[in-house]
């Protein structure tokens, strides 16, 4: 169907339909004019009846948004390879967990006194942290990755600062970087510095050296890396670069928004970290995409610890816990604590898994990612570092001739039943494709996603305007992405 003839979904109003009924008031109204009415409907001043509220019953309301999930691709329903989103599956127990009483209809401004529970799985759920990544401190305020990142670059300069410090503005951020990177140490107001990647994928360590050199160290606020890199590969050198920017007097900040190759193996703190954020809608399987809500938690080293965001948990005497401010924290993120009900999913999902399944769950992530990135190979060649094994994602730069283009192949895999992969990202990557298939799907999906690749790169051959015009089979087909963004069409007419 083209989106054309698409009925208009939004448009069911019938005038005088109701599917709700008000409860009387029992709260006195403050009026203009000072009257109180006691109950009922709100005094007619406040009263807006040209508000052009929709009119509908209930059903058509549950149809309306049920039919429109439908359209909607979900990780419940299918194979969802969004490299460096890690799309994993969300387990169910984690829902029930979040839908406990206790935990669903707590009160923000609970006293700490009455809120035990909450505190003491946030608690339980830093020490998680900790221990996953080997730092001594953790804070659970982030919403984001991206918000983390912010505070872990705030947290940086507040600790120059406070050793008197002040000249150090330079940030170096490899090519290969996620762009919140750069945005978000702008934002804490530094200066980014592009370090590139040598042939290997690998920071160029001649030109870190060089970014280092003499004066230039005394600038030097911090490096920012993630690590495995978004080519999907490790970073080799990683104790190296660590140590130089150190001996330059800088901090290093590594983006752990994707942990999913590296938890339970290697603890980052250990790697010489300063400090890390983590993506608990990513590597600790709360669900994410549309905006989240998600959290970024941070976790922090020696140098940085004093100054995480608060208020974090901590043991209070007697048995009790508490919530404070670390000695001198950068201050709040996020009202309250935190976007709660994800942290409830995330500890859910160490808990269950234990220390030894979270290794496991490592492991089947970077196995499942060799195991695809082999099946496609012939046709989709990883962009470098084809002779040594990925991580828990690859990226490919596929060249199908015919002048087919990696967002064709995208759109095509739709028809095949698949969400695309991550597209023309890193840039440092021509057409690039990156897939992360997570360690919670089968040897036959991998197979048959592998299957569909493949079938494409035949396609090409013989009949290339099947990718060019795809997706074929759903409610709407492809859209003009540049107009979309230069002429946004965002409500009905
Ligand atoms: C997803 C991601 C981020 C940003 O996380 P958000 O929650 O989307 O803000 C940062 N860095 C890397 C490497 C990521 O994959």
């Amino acid at each position: 169907m083209n989106v054309n003839d698409t009925p208009l979904l939004f448009e069911k109003s019938v005038p005088g339909r109701c599917g709700a009924v008000l409860p009387k008031g029992d709260v006195p109204f403050d009026t203009p004019d000072g009257e109180i009415p006691q109950g009922g409907e709100p005094p007619a001043p406040l009263l807006r009846r040209d508000l052009p509220l929709p009119e509908l019953d209930e059903a058509s309301v549950v149809r309306h948004f049920t039919r429109l999930s439908h359209k909607n691709f979900s990780v419940d329903g299918e194979f969802y390879p969004l490299g460096s989103c890690t799309m994993k599956y969300n387990p169910r127990i984690n829902e029930e967990a979040a839908s406990f009483r206790g935990f669903r209809r707590s009160h923000p401004l609970t006293p700490d006194a009455h809120n035990q529970g909450n505190i003491a799985l946030m608690y339980k759920l830093q020490e998680a942290l900790k221990a996953i990544t080997g730092f001594g401190a953790s804070s659970l305020q982030g919403a984001a990755g991206a918000q983390g990142e912010l505070a872990g670059m705030l947290m940086i300069r507040a600790c120059h600062q406070s050793r008197g410090d002040t000249g150090r503005n330079r940030v170096l951020i490899p090519d290969s970087a996620h762009g919140t990177n750069p945005a978000t140490c702008t934002m804490a107001g530094f200066t980014a510095e592009t370090l590139p990647s040598g042939g290997d994928g690998g920071v160029d360590m001649g030109a870190l050296r060089e970014a280092l050199r003499g004066e230039k160290a005394r600038t030097l606020a911090a490096l920012m890396i993630t690590n495995p890199g978004t080519l999907g590969l490790f970073e080799t050198n990683i104790l190296e670069i660590i140590r130089l920017v150190h001996g330059a007097g800088g901090l290093v900040y590594g983006d752990g928004a994707n942990m999913n190759a590296l938890m339970g193996i290697v603890k980052p703190a250990e790697l010489g970290f300063d400090v890390m954020h983590l993506n608990l809608h990513k590597t600790f399987s709360t669900p994410h995409g549309g905006g989240g809500p998600g959290a970024g938690a941070l976790a922090a080293g020696e140098a940085l610890a004093d100054f995480l965001p608060g208020p974090v948990a901590v043991k209070a005497g007697g048995g009790q816990f508490a919530l404070a401010a670390p000695k001198s924290s950068i201050g709040r993120l996020k009202a309250f604590n935190g976007n709660f009900s994800v942290l409830v999913r995330a500890y859910a999902y160490i808990r269950i898994l234990g220390r030894r399944g979270i290794r496991r769950a490592a492991e089947y992530a970077v196995l499942n990612a060799n195991y695809l990135r082999e099946l496609v190979k012939d046709k989709y060649p990883a962009a470098r570092g084809s002779e040594r094994p990925c991580m828990h994602e690859f990226t490919a730069s596929p060249d199908l001739g015919n002048g087919i283009h990696t967002v064709d192949i995208a759109k095509r895999l739709i028809d095949y039943g698949f969400h695309p992969p991550t597209i023309y990202f890193p840039l440092i990557v021509r057409e690039a494709l990156m897939v992360e298939p997570t360690e919670t799907e089968s040897k036959e999906t991998l197979e048959a996603f592998a299957s569909a690749l493949n079938a494409i790169a035949e396609e090409a051959k013989t009949a290339p305007e099947l990718l060019r015009e795809a997706p074929h089979h759903t409610p709407v087909g492809r859209l003009d992405e540049t107009a979309a963004a230069r002429n946004p069409v965002l409500r009905s007419p």
